[in-house]
This record gives C-alpha cells, sequence and structure tokens, in this order.
C-alpha cells in the first residue's frame, strides 16, 4: 500500500492490524478511507478527540454461525455463515448477503465497512451491515439451495428486524435466495415483516427498480462524471466485467445512453462482440438458463470467447468492473489508460487494487469507486423499505427518477466535498468524507456508542 497515512491516523491503521489478524481485505478497505481523513481532522478534530475512526473501525457486533444442511443424496455439508452489524448511527444495519465459497471475516468486514459510508452517501436512513457464507451455490439443486437458505435464517432471524438489520442480496443471493430466507423468517417468526428483507419479489412485497438499481445507478454516475467534463456516454465503446445482476443491467443502461458494450465475462472467461453485446441473450442465458457466460458464442457466432481471458486488455473508452474485489490490478489500469480508456465506474466494491486507483488518478481519468458509483443498489432498497412502512408500491418510472436523483446528489456531494477539501475530481476523497462526515455527526450527536 503506497500511499502514506497521515501521522494521526498511522496508528490507527496499525491497531486495525493487530486486532484483525490475516483480514487482507479489510485492511485494504480501511487504508483507502484513512488515506483521506488526514484534511477532515485538520478541519474537524473533535472527531480524533472522541475517538470516532478507531470506533468506525470496530464493527458493533459480528456474528459467526454454523449452516448445517443436507444434499439431494442425503449427504450432510457444514457451512459457516457470518454477519457484521457494522455501524448503526444512521439506521438500521443495511446491506447483502453474500454466497460464495470465499467467504470468510475478512471479506464480510471489507464489505460492511464499505457498506457505512456507502449508506451514509445515499442520504437515506441506513446504517452499515454486510453477511454472508462460504457455500458454493453452483451446481446445486435448487431444492439444496432452499434448504441451505432456510437452515441459515433459522439462525440468523433473531438477529434481524425491519428496525434492526435488514440484509438484502449480494455475489450468489438474487430475488429466489431472498425468497427462500424471507419464508423462513416468516415461518418461525409468525410475521409478514417485509421491511426484513429488501431485494424481495414484485408479488410479495419488492421493488420494481431494485433488481435493476445497482446496475443502473453505476451508469447514472458515470454519466455524471463525464457530463462533469463536458462529455457524454453516446458513442462510447464500454466493456463491463462479470455478467450478474450488476452487470447485467449496468450494460442495458449504458445502451440506452448509446454506449456500445463490446464485452463482458464470468469467472470462466471474457465474451467479444464488436456487433455489441446482446443484453437480452445475457439475461436469458445468466437470469434463466443459469449457465456459463461461454455459451453467448453459440447463439451469436460472430463473437469470440476467450478462456480465462483477461477483459482489461481489450480497448473501450469507459470501463465498469462489475464482478468482485481486487480484480483489476496496476497493470490492467495501466493497459486500461494506454488503450484511451477516459472513465471507470465500480458497479463491483473494490474491485480495483490500490496501485490500479494511484494509476487512474495519476492519469487523470474520471474514476468513481463504488462506494459512490454502486449506491443506487442499497438506495433503491431503501425506497423498497420505504414503500414497505407504507404498504405502498410505486410504478417504475417513479422508483427510477428516484434513483437517478439519488445518483444525481451522490455525484454532486463527492464533486463539492472533493473541491471544498482541495482534490477536484477526486471521488475517492469526496465520497469517503462526505460518507464519514455524516456518520461521525451522526455518532457524536449519539452520545459515546
Ligand atoms: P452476481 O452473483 O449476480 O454476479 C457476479 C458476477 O461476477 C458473475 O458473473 C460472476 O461469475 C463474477 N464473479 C464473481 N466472482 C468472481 C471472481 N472471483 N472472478 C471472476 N468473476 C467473478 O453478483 P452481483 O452482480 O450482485 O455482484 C457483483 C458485484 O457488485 C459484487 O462486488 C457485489 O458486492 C457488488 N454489488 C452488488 C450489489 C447488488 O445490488 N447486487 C450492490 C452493490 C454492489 P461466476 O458466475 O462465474 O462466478
Amino acid at each position: 500500500m503506497a500511499v502514506k497515512l497521515d501521522e494521526k491516523l498511522e496508528p490507527i491503521y496499525q491497531e486495525v492490524l493487530l486486532r484483525n489478524p490475516g483480514e487482507t481485505e479489510f485492511h485494504q478497505a480501511v487504508h483507502e478511507v484513512l488515506e483521506t481523513l488526514g484534511p477532515v481532522l485538520v478541519k474537524y478534530p473533535e472527531f480524533a478527540d472522541k475517538k470516532v475512526i478507531q470506533r468506525i473501525c470496530e464493527p458493533e457486533r459480528q456474528i459467526i454461525f454454523r449452516v448445517p444442511w443436507q444434499d439431494d443424496k442425503g449427504e450432510i455439508h457444514i457451512n459457516r455463515a457470518f454477519r457484521v452489524e457494522f455501524n448503526s448511527a444512521l439506521g438500521p444495519y443495511k446491506g447483502g448477503m453474500r454466497f460464495h465459497p470465499s467467504v470468510y471475516l475478512g471479506i464480510v468486514k471489507f464489505l460492511g465497512f464499505e457498506q457505512i459510508f456507502k449508506n451514509a452517501l445515499t442520504g437515506m436512513p441506513i446504517g452499515g451491515g454486510k453477511g454472508g457464507s462460504d457455500f458454493d451455490p453452483k451446481g446445486r439443486s435448487e431444492s439444496e439451495i432452499m434448504r441451505f437458505c432456510q437452515s441459515l435464517m433459522t439462525e440468523l432471524y433473531r438477529h434481524l428486524g425491519e428496525y434492526t438489520d435488514v440484509p438484502a442480496g449480494d455475489i450468489g443471493v438474487s430475488g429466489r435466495e431472498i425468497g427462500f430466507m424471507f419464508g423462513q423468517y416468516k415461518r418461525i417468526t409468525n410475521r409478514y415483516e417485509s421491511g426484513v428483507l429488501t431485494g424481495k419479489g414484485l408479488g410479495w412485497g419488492g421493488s420494481l427498480v431494485r433488481t435493476e438499481a445497482t446496475g443502473y445507478g453505476t451508469v447514472f454516475f458515470v454519466h455524471e462524471m463525464l457530463k462533469a467534463r463536458g462529455d457524454s456516454l453516446d458513442g462510447k465503446t464500454m466493456v463491463v466485467s462479470g455478467s450478474g445482476n450488476v452487470a447485467i443491467y449496468a450494460m442495458e443502461k449504458a445502451a440506452e445512453y448509446g454506449a456500445k458494450v463490446i464485452a463482458c465475462s464470468d469467472s470462466g472467461g471474457v465474451v467479444i462482440d464488436e456487433q455489441g453485446i446482446d443484453i437480452e441473450l445475457v439475461k436469458r442465458l445468466k437470469e434463466v438458463e443459469r449457465c456459463r457466460i461461454s455459451a453467448y458464442v453459440d447463439a451469436r457466432p460472430k463473437a469470440r470467447y476467450i478462456k480465462q481471458g483477461n477483459i482489461w486488455s481489450i480497448p473501450c473508452h469507459v470501463a465498469l468492473p462489475c464482478a468482485t474485489q481486487n480484480e483489476l490490478n496496476g497493470k490492467d489500469a495501466k493497459t486500461l489508460v494506454e488503450n484511451g480508456c477516459i472513465a471507470v465506474a465500480e458497479g463491483a466494491n473494490m474491485p480495483t487494487t490500490p496501485e490500479g486507483i494511484q494509476i487512474f488518478q495519476a492519469a487523470g481519468i474520471a474514476y468513481g469507486p463504488g462506494k459512490a458509483a454502486n449506491a443506487g443498489g442499497v438506495g433503491t432498497s431503501a425506497l423498497e423499505m420505504q414503500q414497505n412502512a407504507s404498504r405502498d408500491s410505486w410504478s417504475f418510472e417513479h422508483t427510477e427518477q428516484r434513483l437517478e436523483q439519488i445518483m444525481i446528489s451522490i455525484h454532486r456531494n463527492c464533486y463539492e466535498t472533493a473541491e471544498e477539501f482541495g482534490a477536484p475530481g477526486n471521488y475517492v476523497m469526496g465520497a469517503n468524507i462526505t460518507g464519514f462526515i455524516r456518520v461521525a455527526r451522526a455518532m457524536d450527536a449519539l452520545g459515546l456508542i
């Protein structure tokens, strides 16, 4: 980690390293925020005196539990699940659940930490939390996934509630899994508590636009970044990593803005379609048939599939990393910049390594970090909670307009804060400082918590 921390912040970081050994992703996420907070402590020394940063770095509560379940053949499996309730100064803990074999405490804590600032940026009354399990849904039948979700919720339910902790989806968790978890929560508690989970199906308390929200929001954000530079997405070529929930709807909205998406991927490889990715086809392959992206070329013979290819080596104007953490390193960033990339917005959480971020910033390209660029997902989850609380459901148009307003306001706040703190165009500083100040003020007002 090349960027040196302010002398007041370095000891705080050292303490985080000591207290959380081996949690490298969490260390990375904390370092990235601390790098930008030096000027905040100069302006607001009371936050240092009251040890607000030290308190923010320590989760309010961490839950780790066993999830036993039986596969279709009757064999017993034991997974481990987590819920990190990081900070509730602004509202109930809010953040998704991730099902992926790589999940361990360090991943959940990095995601939960990011979530605190992201949620603050939305301006909505939501605190930060995150959860997940090392369960691998790939290749599992629907009934296996249901049994796993039910077993997980049999423990998790006691920690949740619409005023306490409200999970949603993330990698490996979409409407289907939310349905299984909600069903079990309802069964155990005997309460139809719609506001306890977001990302629900439209027929049972979900919100229109929630499925699309993270991807759409990321494109609204990159549109705003380009607009601030007198440019637009129209006619730009774009590559989008991943082909899951975030990637699909980022591609859809980008095409509406006149961009041409020429590549997407999954963990197996990259698809390149110079004529423009056929988004309806990707939706069918990934959302309905749940198969690998390699199947794309069977339906589009002019497209190419590169097994284990590197999507960042494809020349483009705009790159949207929408798969996973640390998927874009310093070398990739250099290649993108050399190939003429002018904007990067993160649909995924922390997809760019610290070296990659430095290269983007040194090159002066528009770089939107995940906690700002992908906040539309959780922002729309908060809109889902509003609809649940008022037993109402809004139209697609109205909800999308609200999402767009949230993203415009996040962009404006990040932009103005970066200018105020002497770093114009630096959205990392803008996002971290805006989010931090909102949480810090609330923590201060609530006494020593
Ligand atoms: P999905 O599970 O729907 O899709 C994830 C995509 O990323 C898949 O194409 C997957 O490929 C790929 N991927 C996952 N892990 C890896 C890996 N290690 N290497 C390469 N590719 C990988 O998840 P989402 O689209 O919901 O989430 C994507 C990112 O967006 C995550 O970082 C998530 O935290 C973030 N995010 C999601 C939000 C949401 O509302 N869903 C909100 C805000 C952020 P494969 O299928 O082969 O594994």
